[in-house]
Parts: C-alpha cells; sequence; structure tokens
C-alpha cells in the first residue's frame, strides 16, 4: 500500500477526507506566501517526505507541544504525526528510561545531518540545573543538534530565553542560539502558531531550502510584519478610538487595545491572518490586548501587560 492510501486511510479514520487535508495544505501554502496552485503539490511532499524529527523539551511549561498536537483541524495533530516521524518526544512517547534514551541516540545517528531538530525551552547553563537521564540538558542540547539538518526552536525559551530566563533566572537559561552559540532557526510565541512550525518543515520538503529569515532568526513568512500593520482594530487606532477599561462601550465594539497595555505595535508575528482554534479568532479579535510574547525578552521587557508604554 502506498504512503498516500495509508495516510488516506488514516484520515479517513479520523473523520479527514483528502479534500480536507488538500484544504489544510492550502492553509500552509498560504502562510508560506506561495500560489495558490502550490497547495496540490505541498498535499503531495506532505504525504510523500516523513522527515525524521527529534522534539527535546528542556526548561518549558510543555505548552508549545500541548498547541502541536491539539492543531487545527479535528485530529490533523495525529496526521500531522504520521506526515513526519516524530521519532522522539518525552511527552508523548511511549517509551521510557534507558529505553527512550537509547531510541534518542539510534534516531540522531541513524538520520545524522537528515533528521529535523524541534526544540522547545531554554537552556538553564548553571551548574546543578537542568538534567534529563543523568545528564546536563546543554551536553544532550550540543550532541543532538550538531547532527541535525536544521534546529528549529519553538516557542518564546527556545528561541529568546522567555520566562525561564525572566529576572531572577536562577538558573541562567538561555535561547539555544545563546546557549550553543549555533544558528537556529526561531518560531518564537507562547504558544507559536502550529501552523508556522509545519510550514517551516514543508518549505524544507517541497523547496528544498529553509525559508528566509529576519535578523532574529524568524521565518519572515510568519513574521515579516507586525501584529499592528495586520491588525483588524487597526482603523480605531488611527481614527483615536481607543477602549479604556475592560468592558467598556470601546472594548465591546472592537477599539484599539493600546490603552489597556496593547504590545502589536512592536511585536512581529502573523496571528491576525493565521489565527489559533481552527482559524476562529486570535487574542485582540477576542478582546485581549497582544502581550508581545514572540519578542525578545518576553516576559521582562512587555510586563506589566496591561499598562501603556
Ligand atoms: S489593538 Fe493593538 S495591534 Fe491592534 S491596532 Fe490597537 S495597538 Fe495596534
Amino acid at each position: 500500500m502506498s504512503r498516500d492510501e495509508i495516510l488516506g486511510q488514516n484520515a479517513e479514520k479520523r473523520g479527514i477526507s483528502r479534500r480536507d487535508f488538500v484544504k489544510y495544505c492550502g492553509l500552509i501554502t498560504a502562510t508560506l506566501g506561495l500560489p495558490v496552485t502550490m497547495a496540490e503539490k505541498v498535499a503531495d511532499a506532505m504525504t510523500a517526505a516523513r522527515p525524521s524529527v527529534i522534539w527535546l523539551a528542556f526548561s518549558e511549561c510543555t505548552g508549545c507541544a500541548e498547541s502541536f498536537i491539539r492543531t487545527t483541524y479535528p485530529s490533523i495533530g495525529d496526521l500531522i504525526l504520521d506526515v513526519i516521524s516524530l521519532d522522539y518526544s518525552e511527552t508523548i512517547m511511549a517509551a521510557a528510561g534507558h529505553q527512550a534514551e537509547e531510541v534518542l541516540m539510534d534516531t540522531a545517528e541513524k538520520n545524522k545531518g537528515k533528521f529535523f531538530c524541534i526544540i522547545d525551552g531554554a537552556l538553564p547553563t548553571k551548574e546543578g540545573y537542568g538534567m534529563i537521564a543523568g545528564r546536563p540538558m546543554i551536553d544532550i542540547a550540543k550532541d543532538i543538534t550538531s547532527k541535525a539538518a536544521a534546529t528549529i526552536c519553538v516557542g518564546a525559551c527556545a528561541s529568546f530565553g522567555g520566562l525561564p530566563a525572566a529576572k531572577p533566572n536562577p538558573s541562567g537559561a538561555k535561547s539555544i542560539q545563546d546557549a550553543l552559540g549555533i544558528k537556529t532557526i526561531n518560531i518564537p510565541g507562547c504558544p507559536p502558531n502550529t501552523i508556522n512550525m509545519v510550514a517551516t518543515i514543508v518549505h524544507a520538503i517541497v523547496l528544498g531550502s529553509l525559508p528566509a529569515l529576519d535578523n532574529l532568526s524568524r521565518p519572515l513568512f510568519a513574521y515579516g510584519q507586525t501584529i499592528h500593520d495586520r491588525c483588524q482594530r487597526r482603523a480605531s487606532y488611527e481614527g483615536g478610538y481607543f477602549a479604556k477599561e475592560f468592558g467598556d462601550a470601546g472594548h465591546l465594539n472592537g477599539y484599539c487595545l493600546y490603552e489597556l497595555g496593547c504590545k502589536g505595535p512592536e511585536t512581529y508575528n502573523n496571528c491576525p491572518t493565521v489565527k489559533f482554534n481552527q482559524g476562529i479568532s486570535w487574542p485582540i479579535e477576542a478582546g485581549h490586548p497582544c502581550i508581545g510574547c514572540s519578542e525578545p525578552e518576553f516576559w521582562d521587557k512587555m510586563t506589566p501587560f496591561y499598562v501603556a508604554k
């Protein structure tokens, strides 16, 4: 049975038709800024490639992994786990202890130079902090990233340090780039949008190259514009209509949230266009100011959240 047929059967069992899958691929295609005609090619590539992925979790809250496995259409998270070969992930794998560590080392050796290393979580750099299976997290990170085709940091913590690196930062937590001195692809957010993680891998599979990055190593297709640039409350901002308090008439009527502490003008991300929860909504549409979670020094630089700066 061909890979496409297996995928088709698995998708069907989960109530996802080939048509829905192609629709999902259309969303990825649009996110990447590719022509709509590429959607079929993206779908074919996703059903055929199945690259090996090692997902490492360091100093984090597991929100990024939760976001990934609960992505978009019903059960599409499971489907993606069929499309990529997620060979190691402490969060969802059945193996534990020595068996899990063997899987990690075997996968990295067998797929040397070809697998994607996805990391969520910052790296503690002070001695005595952050151990997995008796090894410092930083040693594991060095070992595995040195064998990967590319390292993709998902979430604010892996990309820029995030909450673990907020003051007083007792563990000396740093971003993967800063802790290891390596080049990574950063997909920040708390959590980041899964579509941006998948689109980055699809870009590599379909186009054979990694996406263009900004000066903070974020894919330009997702982080090329600010939240403010594409916000649907922008007309209110330009017109001088601001919500003053949560629940007031301006807030309920969709006025700008700047005076409630919105950090949209200084935050680069595509939340207004890709949205969350099956594309239903996103924080500002739901009435919550942007908290700037995809920027460096989120948390320290962006707090207090509900105060205009
Ligand atoms: S709500 Fe935020 S992002 Fe939207 S227009 Fe106002 S300041 Fe800009």
